[in-house]
């Protein structure tokens, strides 16, 4: 039920500290599994995990971690699947499993999308409605080259409600965020900036914030931030002055 991502100064350890720091201070919304993707080099490397935040930091500490200015992150209110390892957030996609992706809310037509997925011979590692935006996304990439344009195709067949974020090995540099009838917030930063489904979700580093129309699309990169619609057109977003105590 939670969202953040990152992007800043590469081959450091604060991505991933930024994006743990930020599903800690989402905690309070509830979550039932969470998980969280790095971009490394030519890779991504993911760890997720039913239950509290704290399997999922003792499945991290088990591991060799690269060093990356990018990461995304996810708490999961389960809607499609159980709270199972297999089915929390971030699902993968594409050849090398390249692409991670996490969502908030829910695809509605996700049944259809994975009828004829499956046709086409893609096989699935979860029960989610996630999993289909990922594979789809995935291969719009491979197609357009482009993560940001590969969202934007992908965005305009789905229906419901989603916070979408998404990273590729290919694109080490950038976050795409995508939004509609649920929110997204983007942290702006020095050489670094942030996403999340709610300011929680960085407020310990940045309170200037920009907030996302509805169906709009962000991709943000250490040094700036771009806003599309789902046309393709150009915006701007809204932005502001997050006031209230980061201590609370
Ligand atoms: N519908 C998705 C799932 O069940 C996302 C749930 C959420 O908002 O956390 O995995």
């Amino acid at each position: 039920c939670g969202i953040v991502g990152y992007v800043g100064p590469t081959r450091s350890d604060r991505a991933l500290g930024v994006v743990m720091d930020g599903l800690t201070r989402l905690e309070y919304r509830g979550y039932d599994s969470a998980g969280v993707a790095l971009v490394g080099d030519d890779e991504v490397v993911g760890q997720k995990r039913a239950g509290k935040l704290s399997n999922l930091v003792g499945a991290l500490e088990a591991q060799e971690l690269p060093l990356t200015g990018t990461a995304i992150g996810h708490t999961r209110w389960a809607t499609h699947g159980g709270p199972t390892d297999a089915n929390a957030h971030p699902h993968r996609g594409g050849p090398d499993r390249k692409l991670a992706l996490v969502h908030n809310g829910i695809i509605e037509n996700f049944y259809a999308l994975k009828k004829q997925l499956l046709a086409e011979g893609v096989t699935f590692s979860s029960e989610t409605d996630t999993e289909v935006v990922a594979h789809l996304v995935a291969r719009a990439c491979e197609r357009t080259g482009d993560l940001t344009e590969a969202m934007r195709e992908v965005v305009n067949t789905l229906q419901g409600a989603f916070t979408l974020l998404a990273v590729h090995a290919d694109q080490p540099h950038v976050v795409v965020g995508a939004r509609r009838n649920s929110p997204l917030v983007v942290g702006i930063g020095e050489g670094e900036n942030f996403l999340g489904s709610d300011v929680a979700a960085f407020i310990g580093y940045t309170r200037q914030a920009l907030e996302l129309g509805q169906d709009q699309i962000v991709t943000i990169s250490p040094d700036g931030y771009e806003v599309i619609n789902f046309d393709g057109t150009p915006s701007e977003g809204r932005a502001y002055e997050v006031t209230w105590d980061a201590a609370a």
